[in-house]
């Protein structure tokens, strides 16, 4: 079995004591690639320093929604060139976060609307954050088309994930699908074709069931799988290349 684990942290702190451990473990499952996305640019160096050292670490470069008080005007010709330099698989991770009430809205709009140019220029998929916000999201993307990506955790309906798909991206799914009181995503993960579905461990947040209160790791990605194969009554060899022939195709890795 070979996964990839399309949004996962490992450059955080969270990762610093045991890095290369939490990478092997996660090979040991299966986890052959992992998309490393970025929060803000101070950590865009140290993402990037550590996708060097492994072929199958792929870098996202971008500024997060959520850490919008961390960015400076200076943060996006840094990042646009920083894209040319080192053409990373796409821009990530940006979006609208609408549920942190006092994330200011314009303020998220021009930096998301800053990196998708970006992306578009650079004829780059996006990693997209998105909370509370799918409508805007969507109408954004309509006015700044892009190459497609992934819309991480989604969290949207099914209209809003046609929506998406219309416009070539893929949804991700992970932790949350293991808890069986998350009915309504595991309903969506149900509903999608198969084609559109991504996984995702999010690590070091949004742990899986069987590892609540711990730190999340993209070792745990098979569960995520597991879950997914049980809701969608299929099996889970099947769900494996289908995903990871997904992941390959939205962000261009090879085979
Ligand atoms: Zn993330």
């Amino acid at each position: 079995m070979e996964l990839v684990d399309t949004h996962c942290h490992l450059d955080l702190e969270a990762f610093a004591a045991d890095r290369r451990q939490v990478l092997s473990d996660a090979r040991e499952q299966g986890v052959q690639r992992l998309l490393v996305p970025a929060v803000d640019a101070a950590h865009w160096a140290g993402l990037l320093q550590l996708c060097a050292t492994d072929a199958y670490l792929y870098p996202a470069l971008g500024l997060h929604p959520v850490f919008l008080q961390a960015h400076t005007a200076a943060d996006i010709p840094a990042l646009k060139s920083l894209i040319g330099e080192h053409r990373p698989v796409a821009v990530g991770e940006i979006g609208l976060d609408y549920f942190i009430r006092d994330l200011h809205r314009e303020q998220q709009q021009a930096l998301f609307e800053a990196q998708l140019e970006i992306a578009r220029s650079a004829t780059l998929p996006v990693v997209l954050h998105v909370r509370k916000a799918h409508d805007q999201v969507l109408s954004t993307l309509r006015r700044i088309p892009v190459k497609g990506g992934t819309v991480h955790a989604f969290n949207g309906s099914l209209q809003q994930a046609q929506q998406y798909i219309d416009m070539g991206f893929r949804l991700g799914f992970g932790g949350t699908l293991t808890y069986p009181q998350s009915r309504k995503i595991r309903q969506l993960a149900k509903e999608l074709p198969v084609e559109a579905i991504v996984l995702e461990t999010d690590a070091p947040d949004m742990v899986v069931a069987a590892h609540r209160g711990e730190r999340n790791s993209p070792a745990y990605l098979p569960d995520c799988l597991q879950a997914l194969a049980e809701v969608r009554d299929t099996t889970v060899d099947e769900l494996a290349v289908q995903t990871t022939r997904n992941a390959c195709t939205v962000f261009s890795l090879d085979g």
